[in-house]
């Protein structure tokens, strides 16, 4: 049984003790074939090519700029970004989006800005976006506003799913809306957590085949885990969660999710 972390952080700072050890030896004990690993911001994107080029066979890049950060991204940023892209070694863009939580760091105009340049970033590259969206509180305007940023996204990839909605953690209403565009929906630890019935409702009537499974760590450990550092090998476990709440065999789950993580980021 093979599993695919489609998000994580493993440049992360949190991992520098333990890198190396988690990528040889831990994440293939937990039958972690691939891990997608997302540069988020400028100063991220050279160490997650970095850490691809030193992991060939298990690391995925994928590079982008998180709402949070996008005041970090200058018009210097712009050429050096697209020749990432270009460069045939990114498997996607992202995680690119809006979110309303961190308005004091990055204002909606600057959101809105970046994220419609990156949409049009990935359709020159021909490749498929990864979705950062957060609710606040009960205000799912972010995922209303990052729908309507989309009206302008040509889905210009020849994979089979042209994008993700990662860490989702939203009703059926968004979960709809996103499956309506083509999106698949990441789960993570957000599915574990008791007072979540929601979003594990909203993923059951999506269904098994258009979810792919991620840990987003080291953010988001799985409840029974929660406070420790996350990384790859708890996706066993979450995957555990979703088929017990599916009802459905965890090998049936772990071939789809696995399979829908190569098509999207066209691994081989
Ligand atoms: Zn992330």
């Amino acid at each position: 049984m093979d599993f695919i972390d489609s998000h994580a952080h493993l440049t992360d700072p949190a991992f520098d003790a333990d890198r190396d050890e988690l990528i040889s030896h831990i994440l293939p004990a937990a039958h972690i074939v691939k891990s997608v690993e997302i540069g988020c911001a400028p100063n991220e994107w050279q160490p997650t090519l970095d850490l691809a080029a030193k992991y060939p066979q298990q690391i995925v890049p994928v590079l982008g700029v998180h709402p949070e950060y996008a005041p970090q991204f200058t018009s210097a940023h712009l050429a050096p970004y697209q020749q990432f892209l270009a460069s045939g070694n990114v498997s996607a863009v992202g995680e690119v989006g809006l979110d309303y939580t961190c308005l004091d760091v990055s204002d909606k105009a600057t959101q809105h800005a970046l994220f419609s340049q990156m949409i049009t970033c990935a359709d020159q590259a021909g490749l498929p976006l990864v979705l950062h969206v957060r609710r606040q509180g009960e205000d799912y305007s972010a995922y209303t506003d990052c729908l309507s940023a989309l009206s302008s996204w040509k889905q210009n990839t020849s994979r089979p799913y042209s994008g993700v909605l990662h860490c989702f953690c939203a009703r059926y209403e968004e979960a709809k809306q996103a499956l309506d565009r083509g999106l698949l929906l990441g789960i993570n630890g957000c599915f574990t957590y008791k007072k979540n019935e929601y979003v594990r409702e909203a993923v059951k009537k999506a269904g098994a085949d258009k979810i792919i499974l991620e840990t987003d760590c080291p953010y988001l450990s799985p409840q029974g885990k929660r406070g420790t550092r996350n990384d790859p090998s708890n996706i066993p476990l979450i995957a555990q969660y979703v088929a017990d709440y599916l009802n459905i065999p965890l090998e049936e789950l772990a071939q789809k999710t696995t399979q829908h993580s190569k098509l999207l980021y066209a691994i081989p």
